[in-house]
């Protein structure tokens, strides 16, 4: 019999969640930790030990979680009926093959990645992070339920929450639109200032609703493009190991210049939830590790064409961007 192979977010209690998701002896269970994001060498371990463990293939596999998770299920997925290794597919339309039937159940909102069609991952050698993006990366079915984030820390909500502002934010502003990202983005925007302005973000209605964000914002984003924040904040995360929804937030410091009206209504957020946002002491960076961020950032050439067109390396001078960064 065929077995499911279930990764679950190691939060949880995980014989509980499998337990109540009905599994069976010969199903597989794979504790997912949170502490880094996912590498390209830690899928390629599941996937060797999946292929050692498992005498049939599976028939589904179900990541139960946040991004991290989500992201590990989807890759797990697709390495089981792709050749070679995870590293082989980071870029566009590479995988060659459907993936095992992935199922994907968020317990934290704001990434979309129960939506999109990448799953991102950092590169075991470059340390850049790029996701495997195609088809195949997106899930076959999910299962949203919103009161899942009523446990998560209110720094966290805010952190990952604003994951969707920021996506709709960066793709309404960019070059590369189209009508049906725009929707989604403008629908995911109203709910997120509901839900931050609102009072009580994590109410079990603003729980709901920031779950319906995260879904309509992934759904933009497979569409279209973000602009300057994810880079900046892709830069962070691969030199400093700042986890992407912080590295974000605290990329919000450096790009009034570009997102005037969204820095004001983010720190807004920010101020009506009693959230203090992270910092990296930029004013403390030296010229070495300012030269590996730049380098990290102007590796996301497409969102920052999106932004800035294709002359942008006019507006982001290595100086500019040295500033941006000190302000961090
Ligand atoms: P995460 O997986 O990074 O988890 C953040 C923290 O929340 C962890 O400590 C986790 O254990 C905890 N957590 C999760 N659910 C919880 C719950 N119900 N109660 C208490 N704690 C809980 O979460 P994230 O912010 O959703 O994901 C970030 C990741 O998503 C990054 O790796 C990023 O690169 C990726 N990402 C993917 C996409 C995509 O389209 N595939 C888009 C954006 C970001
Ligand atoms: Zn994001």
């Amino acid at each position: 019999m065929s077995p499911v192979v279930f990764l679950v977010d190691d939060f949880f209690d995980v014989d509980d969640v499998v337990g109540a998701c009905g599994a069976l002896p010969h199903d597989e269970v794979i504790p997912v930790g949170t502490a880094v994001e996912p590498t390209t060498d830690q899928i390629d371990l599941h996937v060797a030990e999946l292929n050692a463990n498992l005498k049939h293939e599976p028939c589904a596999v179900v990541g139960v979680g946040g991004g991290i998770t989500l992201d590990t299920a989807k890759a797990v997925s697709n390495l089981l009926r792709n050749p070679g290794k995870a590293s082989d597919y980071q870029g566009w339309d590479l995988l060659r093959n459907f993936g095992v039937y992935k199922i994907g159940v968020p317990t934290i909102f704001g990434t979309g990645a129960e939506a999109s069609r990448t799953c991102v991952l950092v590169n075991s050698d470059t340390r850049v992070k790029l996701g495997m993006n195609s088809d195949f990366s997106l899930f076959d079915e999910v299962v949203i339920d919103s009161s899942f984030a009523s446990t998560v820390t209110p720094q966290q909500y805010f952190y990952t929450g604003m994951d969707t502002y920021l996506h709709c934010v960066e793709s309404l502003a960019g070059r590369h639109r189209n009508p049906l990202s725009d929707a989604f983005s403008r629908s995911a925007l109203e709910l997120s200032r509901e839900v931050f302005l609102g009072g009580q973000m994590q109410s079990p209605g603003n729980r709901s609703k920031l779950a319906t964000a995260s879904y309509l914002g992934g759904m933009a984003i497979a569409g279209s493009l973000v602009g300057v924040v994810h880079p900046l904040s892709a830069a962070l995360s691969s030199i400093l190991g700042v986890h992407h929804c912080e590295a974000n937030c605290i990329a919000m410091r450096a790009v009034s210049n570009f997102y005037p009206d969204a820095a004001d209504e983010f720190w807004a957020f920010a101020s009506a939830n009693g959230i203090e946002v992270g910092t990296i002491n930029g004013a403390q960076l030296t010229d070495t590790e300012l030269a590996s961020l730049r380098a990290a950032m102007l590796a996301h050439e497409r969102p920052l064409m999106n932004a800035l067109g294709d002359g942008y390396r006019a507006t982001l001078t290595d100086a500019t961007l040295d500033d941006m960064f000190r302000a961090l």
